[in-house]
């Protein structure tokens, strides 16, 4: 059997036949001279699991303009989410940092007051979160004072400006993010297009496509053709149905981010742009007894898409199975732009050799009572410390579902990974500095409603 975890690439022609549309050569790249001051287009498929994309082996068609990039591409099979939920994933992807040391995660006691102004639930008191802090250093920031053109266009709530994921960048578009879906692909292209039709080289441009998260309403033509049959009216959509609305809402993502490589491809910028393509994690449909995201670290919300398509020139094009995190971003880039990176930077240009692979996931008792996690990873081993005692070991080549806790069967793996997790967290940097304070506005306190993050 295959595992999910190390799953091979599978190719369809369609996918070679779009790389060519798109208006690239692999041929050509081994031919040409290095780009020296590339652009940057970073991507977040927000909520979008790894092995619902082509490029990782799923069989349905979601993602042909993914697929078609991962073809010209550096291919990431062991991909890791650094964090379960969209805030301190991000704030990892922007700073390189962990997120027990860049601080922006839920936080009993952090400076952003979400829910105390929800009446009948006097335990929301505490649903607050710790922002990203403005004194953080970013790679926006940095690749802003190195010459860059930055901009940035979000489409989940938790990227709103008051969370400060958009420190550093010179333009942040967060408009019009209150409704039930976030800010679909549509509403975000009509902002980053004109902005990328006119940005002079070097830029460095990020969108987050926050289609694929809950609830999923796709356009009703991508959900016939992913549904067998319709969902009536008033009923709920059955665990199938779910899932095909889910793979309609990345397919809707995939193709907007298509109408992104073609302008780049129109300009004349494709080959001179570095486009990377990642999620901030995936999602849980009812594996473990559990659904959505920000809780237990299992791997259908850890193993996130990373596909890397480097400026002409730069070759080295494959799959790689070295793992690789949200935090490394920070450390890949600068290295190859030659930008020399800001102190405290945790990640590492892969391999990481040396460090332990992790994953922390700090929750509110008030919204999820089973506990804090962490999971720290030694090869194909996964270690998941639950601050409730249910802690769990698995092997994932030999089991890619984690259904079987080998914590009793193997106590000296799992204490020596406990072990190592204690010493490398205790070693973490702790943030510095608070986030923004306040209370958050009332558009976003109803966009987060309106996604189940507040009753
Ligand atoms: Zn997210």
């Amino acid at each position: 059997m295959t595992s999910r975890w190390t799953r091979r690439r599978v190719l369809a022609t369609g996918a070679r036949l779009g790389a060519v549309a798109l208006g690239s050569s692999v041929a050509g790249a081994c031919r040409s001279r290095r780009v020296d001051r590339p652009n940057v287009l970073l991507v977040t498929l927000d909520t979008t699991r790894a092995d619902h994309l082509g490029c990782y082996g799923y069989g349905r068609d979601t993602s042909p303009t993914l697929d078609a990039l991962a073809a010209e591409s550096v291919l990431y099979t062991r991909a890791l989410a650094p964090g379960t939920w969209t805030l301190p994933s991000h704030a990892s992807l922007f700073t390189g940092k962990c997120p027990t040391s860049h601080g922006a995660r839920y936080d009993p006691h952090g400076s952003l007051v979400l829910a105390s102004a929800i009446p009948n639930r006097p335990t929301l008191n505490e649903y607050r979160v710790r922002g990203l802090a403005p004194t953080e250093t970013t790679l926006a920031s940095v690749l802003g004072k190195a010459g860059y053109h930055t901009g940035g266009v979000a489409g989940g709530p938790w990227l709103k400006g008051v969370f400060g994921l958009g420190t550093g960048f010179a333009w942040w578009d967060d408009d019009g993010i209150g409704s039930v879906n976030g800010r679909v692909a549509a509403d975000l292209n009509a902002r980053a297009l004109p902005w990328l039709d006119r940005v002079e080289e070097p830029f460095f441009l990020f969108l987050n496509y926050f289609d694929a998260h809950a609830p999923f309403l796709p356009p009703v033509d991508l959900a016939a053709r992913y549904l067998s049959a319709p969902v009536p009216p008033g009923a709920p959509p059955t665990p199938e149905q779910t899932l095909a609305l889910y793979d309609a809402e990345i397919r809707y993502a995939d193709q907007h981010l298509g109408d992104v490589v073609r302008l780049l491809a129109r300009r004349n910028l494709y080959d001179r742009t570095w486009i990377i393509v990642t999620s901030d994690h995936g999602e849980l449909f009812g594996e473990h007894g559990l659904r959505g995201h920000g809780t237990a670290p299992y791997q259908e919300v850890l193993h996130v898409p990373f596909v890397s398509k480097p400026p002409l020139g730069d070759g080295g094009l494959g799959e790689r199975a070295d793992p690789i995190q949200l935090t490394d971003v920070m450390a890949l880039v600068l290295e190859r732009l030659g930008v020399p990176r800001p102190d405290g930077t945790q990640g590492a240009v892969p391999p990481k050799l040396g460090r332990p692979l992790m994953a922390e996931s700090y929750v509110l008792a008030a919204l999820y009572p089973y506990g804090d996690w962490f999971a720290i990873f030694d090869g194909d081993w996964k270690y998941m410390w639950n601050s409730q005692g249910a802690s769990a070991l698995y092997d994932l080549a030999a089991d890619p579902r984690e259904e079987t806790n080998l914590l009793a069967a193997d106590p000296e793996r799992a204490a020596s990974m406990e072990r190592a997790m204690r010493q490398y967290l205790a070693d973490l940097p702790r943030a510095q500095g608070d986030g923004p304070g306040g209370n958050v506005d009332d558009a976003t306190r109803e966009a987060l409603k309106s996604l189940g993050y507040i009753d």
